[in-house]
């Protein structure tokens, strides 16, 4: 199946709305992720949680392009992001001795 990423039209991308209360909820449409698939066809269909892991890297990617474009540099919390923190392995430990 071909499919695009792309940003939810539901919610623009930012996966959840802020109510006048200042309560974060979930897209309903896209189920948080703020990306949805648009296929061929140009049907828009949520992606399936299933799905997450084999798109972190896409869905990364997509949403430090969008904060760049807004401004904004700090760091959405996203449940594929916590997914992918959990995966990274920084192996940091490279110390030259002269
Ligand atoms: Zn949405």
């Amino acid at each position: 199946m071909a499919a695009n990423l792309v940003p939810c039209p539901s919610c623009e991308g930012y996966g959840w709305f802020e109510d006048e209360y200042e309560q974060a909820a979930d897209c309903d449409w896209c189920g948080g992720i703020g990306y949805i698939y648009r296929g061929t066809d140009g049907v828009d269909r949520r992606i399936p949680s299933t799905d997450y892991a084999a798109l972190s890297d896409q869905l990364e990617r997509l949403e430090a392009e969008r904060l760049r474009a807004l401004g904004y540099t700090g760091q959405a919390k996203k449940p594929w992001e916590q997914k992918i923190r959990q995966q990274r392995n920084e192996g940091d430990s490279t110390k030259d001795h002269s």
